[in-house]
């Protein structure tokens, strides 16, 4: 099955995703990691490194190329865990066509709800360790802006599909977990 892993900037999304791949057999497809792994090539890198510091969206033309490309060396038989893609209307289509040409889809997402006081926060003390040059007070506003102007009205696509779960970004990492897998698996069940 391929999951999306969505919410906000600093709801653990990341965290959650790393764990669910590993114990689901699952590709873990992280937009943002790719995107930093990008960083040193000749042609993009420059341009890449512009929107992230920004805290604004790598344009489709970029983005989606590096996503298809993950996508095609990374193929499993059990699927997909997407982390941070989609972020816009236009990408989650992008998404469900290239899941169609490949005779699979999307069987679910997990909305990680967390508030935009508390992911602040967890962002700002993130910076201290993790040398993100995204990750201090002005680019984090951004993002969160971005977050919600764009990202967040996927929730409603979504939704009316079918496929969308919601679980408590405030808990602990394990009870998280705890919690997907237990909502993989009714989902499994049902399918
Ligand atoms: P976070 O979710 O904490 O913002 P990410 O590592 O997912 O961190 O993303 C960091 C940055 O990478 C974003 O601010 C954006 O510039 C870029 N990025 C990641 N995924 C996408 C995407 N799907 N579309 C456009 N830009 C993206």
């Amino acid at each position: 099955m391929n999951i999306v892993i969505f919410g906000s900037p600093g709801a653990g999304k990341g965290t959650q995703a790393k764990i669910i791949a590993v114990e689901h057999g699952l590709s873990h497809l992280s937009s943002g990691q790719l995107s930093r792994q990008m960083l040193n090539n000749k042609q993009l890198g420059k341009k890449i490194k512009g929107y992230m510091d920004k805290g604004e969206l790598i344009p489709n033309a970029i983005i989606i190329k590096i996503v298809k490309d993950y996508i095609e060396k990374n193929k499993r038989e059990k699927g997909f865990i997407f982390d941070g893609y989609p972020r816009t209307l236009g990408q989650a289509r992008e998404l469900d066509k290239l899941a169609k040409q490949s005779k699979t889809r999307i069987g679910l997402v997990i909305n990680l709800k967390l508030d935009q006081q508390e992911a602040l926060k967890r962002i700002l003390k993130r910076g201290k360790s993790s040398g993100r040059s995204d990750d201090n007070l002005k680019t984090i506003e951004t993002r969160l802006k971005v977050y919600k102007k764009l990202t967040e009205p996927i929730l409603g696509y979504y939704k009316a599909n079918g496929i969308l779960k919601e679980v408590d970004g405030r808990q602990s990492i394990t009870k998280i977990t705890k919690e997907i897998k237990k909502i993989i698996k009714e989902v499994e069940k049902k399918k």
